[in-house]
């Protein structure tokens, strides 16, 4: 029920389409995320007007409120917060990973403390995917082992065999047709643990891999270098998700190591904050320079908030009106979503690399620092 076709490829960039039984998934793509059932401030028919064709659910959160049993009893998640098309959750781990104090890590579980109420819970991989089901999720992740970096050779190595144990698990429970499992690739910075994980999972039968443990405080060029390595051993007719990541720049940089989907609250929670994502780079509306601009954020953006001025976003800021924030969102997914299908057409057209280079110095970024698969 799902397959990945890979269509071109160009400097290290791959196009393709993630079928799903609830429909296409357009690669490079960028799933909005919806942590708690709904995209921070937006409408569902707002978020599919930035062209995202699969968001991303937080088990974690649904699990503590409003519950998985009640998600189900509403119906599922789909038809909770009213989308039809793909929905992936993730697994939990990287929630419990957050927590830091909160939680502990045995062979057996996860078990951490609520942060609504500190009730204690007990995360097995299989009461994660027990979870997962009753969300009614189309790709659900296993529940992996996060582990903060930097950390010791010890701690690494020990966080990605159990989370090579766990994914064993969670494919043994995961038994619905209709609900795809993707694993997810550990091993922190190190090039040998991170080939020998991706081997691993890569020998077992998953309808997709993920790249996680990054994004937890290394360096972009430690980012693209570990993506480039653990790319470079997972199978080429499955689609990767890298979890977590990021900025315009990061997903670029990404997609020219090989990486097929992204995730991220960074247009949401910018957009709350008064940021605006930009072919210039990031804008702060918040500044006194905007006080009496006329111009939109983006003169060729049709997103909602660039029918009206920065002069004017500036001013629902400092008002602290609810009306900012939905703006501002709107327009960073739309950017983000744009960004994606310019991506798609660079690779179709065998010109991804000058695409890239081109966004890049408009962000004030090098160009590449590297170029196709010469990287690895
Ligand atoms: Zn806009």
């Amino acid at each position: 029920m799902f397959r990945f076709d890979l269509q071109h490829e160009c400097d290290g960039a791959r196009r393709g389409v993630f079928h799903t039984p609830r429909g296409d998934v357009q690669t490079p793509g960028f799933m909005p995320v919806g942590t708690v059932g709904t995209v921070k401030g937006l409408t569902i028919d707002q978020v599919a007007a930035t062209g995202a064709d699969m968001i991303l659910g937080n088990t974690y959160h649904l699990r503590l409120r409003p519950g998985h049993e009640t998600v189900a009893r509403l119906g599922g998640l789909h038809k909770m917060c009213g989308w039809d098309g793909p929905i992936l959750t993730d697994s939990g781990g990287f929630q419990v990973f957050s927590l830091g104090a909160l939680n502990r890590v045995t062979e057996h579980a996860a078990t951490f403390r609520s942060h609504l109420d500190g009730a204690k819970i007990e995360l097995t991989p299989e009461h994660s995917i027990e979870i997962q089901q009753a969300l009614g999720s189309d790709v659900a992740m296993v529940l992996d082992h996060v582990i903060a970096l930097p950390a010791s050779a010890t701690e690494v190595e020990d966080a990605l065999a159990r989370s090579i144990r766990w994914a064993k698990r969670c494919r043994d429970v995961a038994d619905r047709p209709e609900q795809a499992l993707f694993a997810i690739v550990q091993g922190g910075l190190d090039p040998v643990l991170r080939r020998q994980c991706a081997t691993e999972l890569a020998s077992m039968p998953f309808e997709g891999y993920a790249v996680g443990g990054l994004s937890v405080g290394e360096t972009p060029e430690e980012m693209y270098a570990t993506a480039a390595i653990t790319t470079e051993y997972l199978p080429p007719e499955k689609p990767r998700y890298l979890m977590g990541v990021g900025t315009p720049r990061d997903l670029l940089e990404n997609i020219a190591r090989g990486i097929d989907l992204f995730d991220c609250v960074m247009p949401t929670r910018n957009g709350r904050n008064a940021l605006a994502f930009t072919d210039e780079g990031p804008i702060k509306l918040r500044n006194a320079v905007h006080r009496e601009d006329t111009r939109p954020v983006m003169e060729d953006c049709v997103c909602l908030a660039c029918r009206h001025s920065r002069g004017y976003l500036r001013h629902l800021f400092n008002a602290n009106e609810m009306l900012g924030p939905i703006l501002l969102s709107h327009h960073n997914l739309m950017y983000y979503g744009r960004l994606m299908r310019e991506a798609r057409a660079a690779i179709e057209a065998g010109q991804f690399s000058e695409f890239a280079t081109m966004k890049l110095r408009g962000w004030g970024f090098e160009p590449m620092s590297v170029s196709a698969n010469g990287v690895h």
